[in-house]
């Protein structure tokens, strides 16, 4: 582990304070910069804006530009070999696909938040992922090391070689020995989707080695877990979860060193799979709830964890050692019936916004991989994701539990 700061002024016990169960693990170390000064919670309100009183604003600008104009030709066909190259220069953005100041000041926030130098922002989570599997290639690096479960659509990527990728999948104890010359990267996700299985992103980063370590940090959030401070290269998001956090916006984003976020912008330079203003301006608005959304669905997901658990109806549950708002269930009757008697809580796909979602993997986001893999990754038929959002407890047992006394086929 790598050192951590937990006085109660620390980033790190700021960003745990109400959400954290007992006996969690700390979150990690104090990333350097503003937050060092300021708790992860103030961090998130200010990150990305520090400048906007002097500019004379309150709220963030949107800049819409496609184009923008270039007086200084000369000037501009330099700074377009940096963009090329994946680097950021002074003067005009020159075109709407090589950077965008509103997007960038959402990149600047969330890097800061995971205690990175860089991020690199996207249209969506999978384009994040296509990015980093891309630009491993582009090292002459298509071999991937991965431990399952991850996200279907990752798991589909990954192995429908669908990038030209080569994967290896382990035991989390497994990584170092499978690792080759031509690893690109090792590729994990805790909690995982859609079970909640947990790994250590230290162990890991220490069998990872020289090869990236990239961990998808969707379902923890910086608040909960900043994966680089304990040795991952790439903390990636879809953004489109919890940062964004209103189910209205989509997005992906990489936290990393300034290496990989050149390599990063060089990728989506070329490829061009862009987060686009408005989604930028909506996600960096997030960040600045982002901490207390975080601990009040927390806090009820770790409730609901111990009353499902203690219901007759209720077989298994899964809810992380460092919580979250994310709870996994099997029932002992039909889950379809149970997701068709709820009636506040919708049936949907996605997670991590302000209403709670109820979603069956093996048929829905884990549908794509096969079973094999659903087994390995221990994707049951009767699994349930719940993703509690800011709704009262009790209103939520009430619809849980009515839905669970009705299809009880032991009852
Ligand atoms: C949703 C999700 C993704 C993919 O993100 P999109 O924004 O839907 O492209 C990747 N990883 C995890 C853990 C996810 O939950």
């Amino acid at each position: 582990m790598t050192s951590m700061d937990l006085r109660p002024d620390s980033p790190a016990a700021a960003g745990r304070t109400d959400t954290a169960p007992a006996g969690a693990t700390p979150a990690g170390a104090t990333p350097a910069g503003p937050v060092a000064r300021h708790t992860f919670e103030t961090r998130a309100v200010h990150a990305g804006r520090d400048d906007l009183a002097a500019l004379g604003v309150h709220a963030v600008p949107i800049d819409l530009s496609t184009t923008y104009p270039l007086p200084d030709l000369p000037a501009a066909a330099l700074a377009l070999d940096a963009y090329a190259e994946g680097e950021l220069p002074d003067g005009s953005a020159i075109y709407g696909r090589l950077t965008n100041p509103t997007v960038r000041r959402f990149e600047q926030a969330l890097a800061e938040l995971e205690g990175c130098a860089d991020a690199v922002a996207f249209a969506t989570g999978m384009a994040a992922v296509t990015a980093c599997l891309l630009a491993a290639a582009a090292r002459g690096r298509r071999h991937v090391v991965a431990v399952r479960p991850l996200y279907g659509t990752t798991d589909h990527l990954l192995s429908g070689g669908l990038l030209g990728n080569e994967v290896t999948w382990v035991e989390p104890d497994g990584v170092a020995r499978a690792l080759r010359p031509d690893t690109g990267l090792v590729m994990v996700e805790t909690p995982a989707n859609p079970t909640l299985a947990e790994l250590d992103p230290a162990e890991l980063a220490a069998q990872a080695g020289e090869i990236p370590l990239l961990v998808d940090n969707t379902f923890a959030t910086p608040v909960l877990q900043r994966p680089a401070t304990s040795g991952a290269r790439l903390v990636l998001h879809s953004a489109t979860k919890f940062l964004g956090g209103h189910g209205d916006v989509l997005g992906g984003v990489v936290a990393c060193d300034a290496d990989w976020a050149k390599s990063l912008r060089q990728i989506r330079f070329a490829t061009g799979a862009l987060l686009h203003p408005l989604a930028g301006y909506l996600l960096l608005r997030g960040l600045a709830t982002l901490p207390i959304r975080v601990a009040r669905a927390s806090a009820t997901a770790a409730a609901l964890a111990a009353r499902l658990a203690a219901h007759p109806a209720v077989a298994r549950v899964h809810y992380p050692s460092i919580g979250g708002a994310l709870v996994a269930f099997e029932p002992t009757g039909d889950p379809m019936r149970l997701v068709g008697a709820l009636r506040l809580i919708t049936p949907a796909v996605s997670l991590g916004g302000v209403d709670t979602l109820i979603q069956h993997p093996a048929s829905l986001t884990h549908r794509v991989i096969d079973d094999a893999a659903r087994a390995e990754g221990d994707i049951g038929p009767r699994l349930l994701r719940l993703s509690i959002g800011l709704e009262h407890e009790a209103d939520l047992w009430a619809d849980l539990s009515a839905a669970l006394d009705r299809t009880n086929d032991s009852a």
